[in-house]
């Protein structure tokens, strides 16, 4: 029976499962943010993420969940009279390509199929066919359980336009798959914490180049709770603008102490193991809905060739084992599901969940 009170394990694509300890971490007194403890915590949980994310450049921590930091990427960085290309391959590049516009500004969409990658030619063509200021791009399309080639289009961007901004959304991404901020040459990225962080929902990092962070002071109306240029000032005192969720940044520090201890190489290929095992169990049983050499490491979504009633394999394994999987996204819901296999998630928990859905569907 549903009971908020009696919480089902989360093997969704996010919110995933928390381990206590991390909750442990939030449960620790509160600090004063302007005291010298929280700066002292902010600092070193900074100093980790940038070992984590291989940057020098600009972390900031923000009380909001990410979809705030698609917001401020538009709203510090593009002029208002300024043109955004917008890669659209899934749920969540389409939403940030609306939200571009709700932003007032202009913008381009390069659609692919739901399921398809984009591409660096693809960005290449429409970027030689007009002026852009920024490129958004989504490193793991959350809906299709797909990872763009964003290494290669980095390298694409860096060789033929180093001008234009590249702003990446890598919420279901960030420490789960290999992500070197200043060799990629990337101007914005940013993550959720209930993704591959394995942390409770409610807060994001960002990550901003210094040229995105100079050319923000030059954009008009670029609001309050969101900017950057007050973000820095902050930050040099290993603070932030407003105050911000500190039992987050207790987790933060923990989690990231954790990975950066594992090394992120091997951070990496625990995640493409796990990727592997539920890749391999669905092709023999389904198929994978994206095309296969894009399959991401951090979640898979999968065809459901057999029409099996997803709704009620959920409601099953909830009730027979308190633990709950995906259902599609938006308009994939029953013609796929999804399997989360990040942050704190073992190989071990996705052999259980996966072997659950063959009891119910064999
Ligand atoms: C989950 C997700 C988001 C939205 O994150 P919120 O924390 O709900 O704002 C955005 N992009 C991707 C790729 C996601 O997976």
């Amino acid at each position: 029976m549903a009971d908020w009170k009696n919480p089902p394990r989360l093997f969704i694509p996010g919110p995933i499962k928390v381990d206590d300890d991390v909750l442990q971490q939030m449960a620790r007194p509160t600090l004063g943010h302007r005291g010298k403890e929280y700066s002292q915590l902010h600092g070193e949980t900074v100093d980790l993420l940038k070992k984590a994310l291989f940057t020098d450049q600009h972390v900031f921590l923000s009380t909001s969940s990410a979809s705030g930091i698609w917001e401020a990427a538009i709203r510090n960085c593009v002029a208002p009279d300024e043109t955004v290309l917008s890669t659209c391959c899934g749920a969540f590049s389409d939403k940030w390509a609306d939200v571009v516009e709700d932003c007032g500004r202009k913008v381009d969409r390069l659609k692919v199929e739901w399921g398809q990658a984009v591409t660096p030619a693809m960005i290449d063509e429409k970027l030689a066919s007009g002026t852009y200021a920024a490129i958004t791009l989504v490193y793991n399309e959350t809906s299709t359980g797909l990872a763009n080639p964003v290494y290669e289009i980095s390298q694409m961007m860096k060789q033929k336009y180093p001008d234009v901004l590249v702003f990446v959304d890598s919420v279901s991404a960030m420490v789960g798959l290999p992500l070197h901020f200043d060799d990629l040459g990337w101007d914005i990225t940013f993550a959720s914490l209930q993704k591959a962080f394995g942390i409770p929902p409610g807060f994001a990092v960002a990550v901003v180049s210094n040229r995105a962070l100079e050319k923000s002071k030059s954009v008009p109306a670029r609001g309050y709770y969101f900017n950057f240029e007050l973000w820095a000032k902050n930050a040099e005192k290993n603070q932030t603008l407003v105050t911000p969720s500190v039992q987050h940044i207790y987790a933060l520090n923990y989690q990231c102490h954790k990975v950066v201890n594992e090394g992120m190489e091997n951070v990496w290929k625990r995640h493409k193991a796990m990727a592997q095992y539920v890749r391999e169990w669905a092709l023999s049983r389904f198929d994978v809905f994206c095309e296969k050499p894009y399959a991401s490491d951090t979640l898979t979504t999968i065809r459901n060739t057999r029409n099996i009633d997803v709704a009620k394999t959920i409601a099953a394994l909830q009730e027979k084992h308190n633990t709950v999987f995906g259902n599609g996204y938006g308009k994939l819901k029953q013609e796929t599901f999804r399997i989360a296999h990040m942050g704190d998630i073992t190989l071990d928990d996705v052999k259980e969940v996966t072997g659950w859905i063959d009891e119910e569907t064999s």
